[in-house]
Formats: C-alpha cells, structure tokens, sequence
C-alpha cells in the first residue's frame, strides 16, 4: 500500500514522478503528492487520483531535477488533501513521503509538542519528518538526524525524504514495506516496485529491512540505519514494460484475465520431466529431504491467496496424502501455533510483501519449521526470506482483483502436489496420467474464456442484485469463496461463498426468487451430491447459474443458466471454474458502473497489518 518514487539526475523530475506514480497507483489511490528541488522546496498534493493531481500541477512552477512523489492507502487520517504525502517539517524545509505505519507516533507527537512542534496532519507520517526536524536541530546532520529518526520509531516504513540543506540528495530507507532503487547512468530512481523503474534502468538493489540509500547525483551508498556500509547485489529486472501496460484492454483486469493461458503454461515452463512422470522444481532441491518426510503442511494467505491455499489442501490431502492446515496468515501469527521441526510451512502471496503474511512466515521460521513461498515478485521479502521457494512466474499483476495470480498459484500448488505424491504414494502411470492433464491445460483455459462473451450477457442476472451465493464442493469449494470474492471486491454487491452442503444449516434462509445462486458444478464424483443442492435452491425459487463441465446435458433443465468448461483432472478443475466467476464479476462492476482497477477502500499489496 501507498506508492513510492523518487528521482535524482540530470532530466526535469516531475514527468519521472508522474509516470512512476501512475504505474504504482494500484498499491493506493486515496491521494497523490510531490515534492521537488529547485532551490527551494515545494511540495503538491491533493485528495483523489494521480490524475486528480495533475490537473492542479503547473509543471513549468515545478522544475528540479531532484523529487520524490506518493500515492497513498491512508491507515491515519481521512484521504484528504492536508493528509496526502509527502508531509514536511515545521519550517517546510525537508518533505518525506512514507509507506507503512508508524506505531509509536502518538508518544512521539506527545514528546514533540512539548518541544513546541505543531502538527497539521493527522498522519502517522508527519511525527516521523517532524522527529528528524527536532535530531538535525539538535546534531547539524541530515544523514544522522535521518538515521536517529528511524531508529526511534517502531512499526514500518518504506520512506524518501529530501531537503533544501542538501539539495541533490534523496534519503530513502526500510523496514517491512518494500524499497528498490534502481541504478541508471548518471542517475537513480527509488521506488516501491521495479514497475516504475523499468524504463530507466533494468539494474536494481532491493533494500533490505533496517537498510538506507543515500542518493546523490553521481553516487550511491548503501548502509544499514546503524550506520554499517552494506554492498548489495544488483539485480536485472527480467519483465518487459509492455507487460505492466493495458495493452489494448479497457482495464487491467481483463488483460490478466485473458493472459491466463499463458501465464498458467509459464507457471509449468520447464518444471514438467515427462519422462520420469514427475515435476522438477528447481527452487524445492534443498528441501526434497524435508519435503519427503513432512508429517504436515501448513499453509498462510490472505485474500484470493488464502483460497488458493484451500484449494492446495485438497490437492496435498487427497493426492499426496499429507495432512493440511490452512490458516489466515493474520490469525496464524497471534494465538501462539503449535509448530513442529518436521512441519512445512507454505507462505503464499502474490507481492511476495504481504505484511501478515511475512510476520506469519517469520514466526513459523521462529518455531523451526522449515518454510517455502510461493510467490510471484522476484526477489520479494517472502521469496528471500523462506528456506525456499516456487515463483508463479505470472508476471506483474496490477488489476487489483488478483486473477492470473490465482490461477498461477493453482498451477504451481498442483506441480508440488504431483512432485510429492510422486516421491511418497504415487506411481508413474498416475503421475503420467496427472501431467497430461497438465500439459493440456492452457488450451482448455484459452477454450474457456473465448466465451467471454456469453459470461457478458449473464452479467445483467447479477447487476441488479445486492446479494448473490456462491455455492460449490471439495475442490470446488473454494473456488465459491474466490468467486463471491471478486464481486465483493470489483462491484460491491454483498455475496457469500459457502461449500454447497452447508447451505442448508444457514444461508438456505436468504434465498428467494431474488438470490441468485452461481453453482460451481463439474462432472466429478460429488457431481449427483451438488445436483441435490441445485435442487434445493430452486424449490425455493433462487435464480441458478450453473459452471457446468461440458457435454453435460442434465444441468440445463435445472438451471437457468449453463456455462460450460472443459473437462480436465478434477484436481485442476478449479483452474478452469473460477475463470467464468472472474469474467462473471468483472462485467457485472462494468454494468453497475464500478472502477473495476481501482476498487474503493482496496490496494493491490497489503503492507500494512
Ligand atoms: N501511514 C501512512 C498514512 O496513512 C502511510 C500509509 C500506507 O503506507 O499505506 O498516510
């Protein structure tokens, strides 16, 4: 959440700003700011978009080759224009800009009002800028007032900060929110993700937690807030520009919607060993002992990550036989969990910055268990801090309605099932068998959503409603989840996801000829147990849209609605069903009129608690 940049070297910097702030605006849009150095210092902000911004800015009052710009996701204080980053101290003279919380401000302002400090703001932000105003009153140094700053505060930042005392310079540091920098000829440019670096520059350092960069125009260093020098490695960025574009699709949604045959054959590139009927992951090699003798896995997500997750548990249980447990990465990290040396523990996320997610992982690595990501940013804090890992290789995700992610996580929870039931219970045939399967998935998932189109027109059954059910069983179950997820997320309409089974014990009250009920139904061996569930809902008047395994011609007579996928291995089907669910919620925000890339109140990357 909130989106960082910040520019040195020789070019004009507010273009460089704008640019970097609009490919980050998926971590938050609650308001956008700059501040540059041109002898003085000045700082723009306001409420709203980037483009909310830019219609206020007059770029030729904003020359300085030197700035720093911020997209917020505000945790204090409303999103308003006083509240927007970058905040500056009392005398205006340094400006900062901050992702992550500030834990103790409240003790901190308290100190510093009695100091005689005054506050404008009701950010957590505005005490930090304000404690390195009070340390470099006091010590005469920028560089130590910074450092002295960071240390004194508790919780998480990324943050850039500038000054009119040395106007060539950006200070930037982290801890737990994620910082690049990337190193151009002649120039630098900081920032929250490599997608507003890659045009610059394709080397990259990513700072670790507790590190800082100065930046001047012809030289960089990399030290610890403690004042040790540390020499990082620079790292290549490996994605193209073109793939964090919009590429002739009206919204990013629907461009990593209609990527998934793709990103899903990526996810598989080179891990399949069709001779040996089994998968080969190179990220899982130091582990294979460990993999082979678990007693159990234990897995952690939240959102769309966590139902990737569920569906993994199924996968594991059923065709690899390990025993499962997933949890809320959030609720896993406060009730003290009981964690063996011989547990596996899979933290999956799509940032690889999910602030739960990694406190999860690192009270696991606490516990001794030995722990694996899965995650889609290279290099992300979960990808270096796991004993090892898979990436999902989908490539940025910038629609904040996670979708290829999802069905990148899928794929490669099903590439580790087949590797460790091969390795335990499961013989060659059937591992043949299962990589088949794999193997003609992307075609299946290309054959599906070439019927965009239909899903389109079925949109308008959901549009109009404040409520809908999504009711599926076994692997299916959690793809009901994700499904309500989606519309929940891209067009507010109130929906629940429940195994179809236990609709009886509740949400079966709410339905009427006004609920519409979306039915994840394939042909697999529960098939005449969910038809049951159909026809519960329907005695009761609900509205029955069924995602239906193709040639299967007795669902038409029992609903209203059929959308057809192809058949695959049941452990796959979850792949190819939740594809109409997304298509079905992205045309239902279009109709009802929603920001389908930029939900209120949401952000792509939650870094905050
Ligand atoms: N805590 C800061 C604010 O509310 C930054 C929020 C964030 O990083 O999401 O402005």
């Amino acid at each position: 959440m909130c989106g960082i940049v910040g520019y040195v070297g020789p070019k004009e910097a507010l273009p460089i700003l704008i640019n970097g702030l609009k490919r980050l605006e998926y971590r938050g849009y609650d308001s956008a700011g700059v501040a540059l150095l041109n002898g003085e210092l000045t700082i723009k902000k306001k409420a709203g978009k980037v483009s909310d911004l830019e219609s206020v800015l007059r770029p030729e009052t904003l020359q300085g080759t030197v700035g720093i710009g911020h997209t917020r996701w505000a945790t204090h204080g409303e999103p308003n224009d006083t509240n927007a980053h970058p905040h500056s101290d009392q005398r205006g003279e340094i400006a900062l800009i901050h992702n992550g919380v500030i834990e103790n401000y409240a003790a901190i302002k308290k100190t510093l009002e009695s100091e005689g400090y005054t506050f404008h703001t009701q950010t957590d932000t505005e005490v930090l800028v304000q404690l390195v105003r009070f340390f470099y009153d006091r010590v005469g140094s920028m560089e130590t007032a910074f450092r002295q700053a960071l240390k004194q505060v508790v919780g998480t930042y990324g943050v850039a900060m500038l000054s009119k005392m040395e106007p060539g310079r950006i200070y930037a540091a982290r801890n737990g929110s994620p910082l690049a920098l990337g190193i151009g000829d002649g120039e630098y440019v900081v920032a929250s993700d490599a997608s507003a670096i890659v045009q610059h520059t394709r080397q990259v350092i990513y700072l670790g937690d507790r590190e800082m960069a100065i930046l001047d125009r012809d030289r960089y260093v990399t030290k610890t807030i403690d004042d040790e020098v540390v020499n990082k490695q620079i790292e290549e960025i490996t994605f193209d520009i073109e793939q964090i574009e919009r590429g002739g699709y009206d919204h990013f949604m629907l461009k990593e919607i209609f990527e998934q045959p793709e990103t899903i054959r990526n996810a598989m590139r080179g891990r399949l060993n069709l001779e040996e009927s089994t998968v080969r992951l190179g990220g899982l090699r130091t582990v294979t002992n460990k993999l082979r003798d678990a007693r159990r896995i234990i897995i952690l997500g939240c959102g769309t990550s966590w139902h990737a997750g569920l569906v993994g548990e199924y996968m594991l249980e059923q065709i690899a036989g390990i025993p499962v447990e997933v949890e809320y990465a959030s609720e896993f990290r406060y009730r003290d969990p009981i964690l063996y040396k011989d547990d596996i523990v899979i933290a999956i996320s799509q940032s690889g910055e999910t602030a739960d997610t990694l406190a999860a992982l690192r009270e696991a690595k606490r516990h001794g268990a030995t722990t694996l990501g899965i995650v889609n940013v290279v290099g992300s804090s979960i990808a270096r801090e796991t004993d090892a890992g898979v990436y999902s290789h989908a490539g940025p995700e910038i629609g904040v309605a996670s979708t290829k992610a999802f069905t990148s996580q899928l794929t490669v929870l099903s590439l580790m099932t087949v590797m460790l039931a091969r390795m335990r219970r499961m013989g060659a045939a059937e591992g043949a068998h299962i990589l088949k399967a794999l193997t003609e998935l992307p075609e299946k998932v290309e054959y599906t959503l070439a019927r965009a189109e239909q899903v389109q027109k079925i949109a308008h059954e959901i549009a109009s409603t404040q409520n809908a059910l999504y009711l599926g069983r076994g692997y299916n179950f959690p793809v009901a989840l994700e499904g309500a997820l989606k519309l929940k997320e891209i067009s507010y309409i109130h929906a629940e996801g429940y195994p179809a089974a236990e609709m009886k014990h509740g949400p079966i009250a709410l339905i009427d000829a006004n609920m519409p009920v979306v039915f994840i139904a394939p042909k697999d061996d529960i098939y005449d147990k969910i038809v049951t569930n159909i026809q519960e809902v329907r005695a009761r008047s609900g509205r029955v849209i069924a995602i239906a395994t193709e040639g299967d011609t007795r669902i038409e007579s029992l609903a209203e609605h059929v959308i057809y996928v192809p058949e695959t291995h049941p452990f796959l089907s979850p792949i190819l069903n939740v594809l109409p669910l997304q298509l079905l919620s992205y045309y239902v925000a279009l109709q009802r009129g929603c920001n389908v890339d930029q939900p209120r109140n949401l952000a792509k990357s939650v870094t905050v608690e």
